[in-house]
């Protein structure tokens, strides 16, 4: 849940969804959809669908009743989801694993520390930065001087709190009297990064269709974007393209009015949404389309870049 998302987001839901799933085995047998509203505005749904498919496969692979999850960074590797960072956190600081967890924060500290102008957007920077975390790590526990996960841990909080991305608070850091980049005043030039891809922008018209106190909402495609999740129908371009593309027929509609304005940003574009309230003569029956109550809505997983419209519009 922490990747990508602030600690304070996140607790509200850690907490629904262990009391639900206490055990890999009920996140296995959770139904996705109920799974979906467990997620629902957390976003970035593919943690939550890798969590689960992590969990089938524990399920299938152990012959206890309740299957444990692996003690190593390599064999966590196996499962979906977890990548270098999350497999070196969870090795290191659950099961002591002599493993370093790297991430941006790891990334940045060890420029500075190094006064590295690698790029870490870069594949070769990050294995090299880790391999240096590995080195520190091995030698400092043949020492028996470091806890592994503590040593994980207080990178992250070094870089949460202190060696921040911009203003670092050097007065206050441990690490000032090895930090290269503090010792020649540089310490704003790093970490060096990439320019990321400029992100996408699309227009797209969002339906909320209305028929008395009834409202349209359709699933949205197994793969892909908001894979599963519910969605008000919704295409690139104006409404009535929109509306002709699902097939709605014009003799259907009473009226048309704007129901706000939204920007939804995604890791690599981002939808310009204009909503359009449009009132409907009856329920119009078309593929895909369910008609639901605004209460019985409420059980739906509805992704934060449609849960705006359910404010915006409304009978
Ligand atoms: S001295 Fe400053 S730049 Fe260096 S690690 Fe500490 S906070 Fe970061």
């Amino acid at each position: 849940m922490l990747q990508q998302t602030r600690t304070e987001a996140v607790k509200g839901y850690f907490r629904r969804f262990i009391e639900e799933l206490p055990t890999i085995s009920a996140l296995a047998a959770c139904p996705p959809d109920r799974l979906m509203k467990l997620w629902e505005g957390l976003g970035y749904y593919s943690r939550v669908r890798c969590l689960q498919k992590a969990a089938g496969q524990l399920c299938t692979a152990s012959g206890a009743s309740e299957p444990k999850l692996p003690a190593s960074a390599a064999e966590l590797r196996r499962l979906p989801g977890f990548g270098p960072y999350t497999a070196g956190a969870v090795a290191s600081i659950a099961f002591g694993e002599c493993v370093p967890a790297v991430d941006g924060n790891a990334l940045r500290i060890y420029s500075r520390l190094c006064a590295d102008g690698s790029d870490i957007a870069q594949e070769c920077t990050k294995k090299a930065f880790t391999a240096a975390y590995q080195a520190i790590l091995s030698d400092e526990n043949r020492q028996a001087h470091c806890v592994p996960g503590i040593f994980n841990q207080a990178l992250m909080d070094l870089g949460a709190c202190i060696c921040l991305p911009k203003n670092p608070k050097c007065a206050e850091c441990p690490l000032a009297p090895f930090c290269k980049a503090y010792a020649a005043g540089t310490q704003d030039n790093y970490p060096v990064k990439g320019k990321a891809k400029a992100r996408k922008a699309e227009a797209r018209s969002v339906l909320l269709l209305r028929c008395g106190e009834y409202t349209a909402i359709r699933k949205r495609p197994p793969g892909g974007m908001l894979a599963s999740l519910w969605e008000f129908p919704n295409a690139p371009g104006a409404w009535e393209y929109c509306a002709e593309a699902m097939g709605l027929p014009p003799g259907d509609i009473l009226s048309a009015a704007p129901a706000g304005q939204h920007t939804h940003i995604f890791t690599h574009r981002e939808w310009v949404m204009q909503a359009w309230e449009i009132k409907l003569c009856r329920c119009t029956a078309l593929p895909g389309l369910l008609w639901v109550t605004d209460k019985e809505l409420e059980s739906y997983a509805i992704p934060s870049a449609f849960a705006w419209c359910k404010r915006s519009g409304g009978d």
